[in-house]
């Protein structure tokens, strides 16, 4: 079996531009990687015939499959259709067939086709056309010696479509690829650079049919192992022993593997526990609680949250003492250390969190610049505080300060 290599082509102006993000070509990747088709290389092209073709001349000396999505709208500025016609040097031919069921189509909203949507039954010759049960532009499916051009829709849920309708199932058919796993081992709160050197010793000792990768995130690694080969009995055998090691070397980092997440991980280990928890935030705004409450079931173990940003309610509502916030600040251990102990007795959880800090831009001084940021624990015997200081913009700022409570909670909880 030989490897089948995919090379996919995202046409339009906009996405250039930036106005629209190229989803497409993350949907194909990830349903090729299924397939164990393997995408060499993506490429995005203006609305241009000479750029255009010339995508279409590299793509076929460097991949087997070609997959172009937009460019086939009814307009002047979509060019696919006739540039791939010239391409295959390949006359058009009006699809009869096609054409019924788009005039069907606009006759049950009480609309006439124009010229311009009556164009979109006419085709390449030389193509197979491929359903769109969506839109009015048919996809196209052109053969060369052994290679495969097939022109979908910009449009997303067209393009999903027709390669969940026709082309996945075309390709099964096709081509019998080389078995491809992958898993996802996701480890919190230690460093890339001091996890890789750890692994070193395993990393270089890997057998030869697993590939590492280090995929880094705020406060998160995630390691991916892929397996190549033809047995795959075999081949998630091999996985599941280096996973293993990975636990024996690393396995206090990692929170799970694959579809986990954080929270859900923390759901887990609450749910086992027979426990429940509270948050009270001020600098990440509720987005604990949306983590937390973004997994089915948190109902369970999740009491509640509150959101005090200001001092008035961290005071009136909260219960935090007037005089921690004037003398120690907001953003101050005793300040947090006060709000997890007062959300945990208000809203009778076993376990009560906090965060107060700068998330930026403004808002710093010289004593507490930004990303300075405190969050605290309490479960009823001990409150542990955790003072960082990140140094990303907002959004990043909010984001490792959740994870970085999460981990927290995870480390308190197993070790329970
Ligand atoms: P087109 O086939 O060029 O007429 O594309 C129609 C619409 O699909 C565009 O206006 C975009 O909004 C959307 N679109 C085109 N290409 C992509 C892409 N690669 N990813 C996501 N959306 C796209
Ligand atoms: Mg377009």
């Amino acid at each position: 079996m030989k490897d089948i290599f995919a090379e996919l082509i995202s046409i339009g102006d906009e996405i250039l531009y930036g106005q629209t993000l190229d989803t497409n070509s993350h949907y194909i990747s990830a349903e090729l990687d299924k397939l164990g088709i393997r995408v060499k290389r993506k490429v995005t092209v203006a609305d241009n015939r000479d750029a255009m073709m010339r995508a279409f001349e590299e793509a076929e000396a460097n991949a087997d499959i070609i997959i172009i999505t937009g460019g086939l709208g009814p307009t002047k500025d979509d060019l696919t259709k006739p540039l791939l016609a010239e391409y295959f040097d390949s006359g058009m031919k009006l699809h009869e067939d096609i054409l019924e069921v788009l005039k069907e189509r606009f006759a049950k909203r009480g609309r006439e086709l124009n010229e311009l949507n009556k164009g979109q039954a006419e085709l390449p010759e030389k193509c197979l056309p491929v359903d769109n049960k969506y839109g009015t532009a048919p996809g196209m499916w052109f053969e060369k010696d052994d290679k495969v051009f097939i022109s979908m829709p910009g449009v997303p849920k067209e393009m999903k479509y027709m390669m969940e309708d026709t082309i996945i199932p075309k390709f099964k058919e096709f081509y019998k690829t080389p078995v491809l796993i992958h898993e996802m081992v996701k480890t919190v709160g230690i460093q890339e650079s001091i996890l890789a050197e750890r692994l070193e010793d395993w990393e270089d000792n890997l057998p030869k049919e697993i590939k590492l990768a280090y995929l880094p995130g705020l406060n998160q690694v995630k390691l991916r192992l892929t397996a190549s080969g033809q047995d795959e009995k075999h081949l998630q055998k091999l996985i599941d022993q280096e996973v293993d090691k990975l636990y024996e070397q690393v396995g206090k980092y990692i929170y799970g593997t694959d579809d986990t997440n954080l929270p859900a991980k923390i759901g887990e280990l609450l749910t086992e526990k027979d426990l429940t928890i509270a948050c009270a935030e001020s600098c990440t705004g509720g987005y604990i609680a949306h983590l937390i409450t973004s997994n089915s079931g948190s109902s369970k173990y999740y009491r509640g949250g509150i959101n005090p940003y200001h001092n008035d309610l961290k005071i009136n509502i909260l219960g935090v003492k007037k005089e921690t916030i004037q003398q120690y600040g907001a953003v101050s251990e005793q300040t947090v250390i006060e709000m997890a102990e007062r959300v945990r007795e208000l809203f009778g959880a076993d376990i009560g969190i906090s965060t107060s800090g700068i998330a930026g831009p403004g808002g710093g001084s010289e004593e507490k610049p930004v990303g300075t940021t405190w969050v605290a624990l309490a479960d009823g015997k001990n409150t542990q505080t955790k003072l960082y200081h990140f140094q990303f913009d907002r959004e990043s700022n909010i984001e490792i300060t959740s994870n970085s409570l999460l981990n927290l909670v995870r480390q308190t909880l197993s070790s329970k």
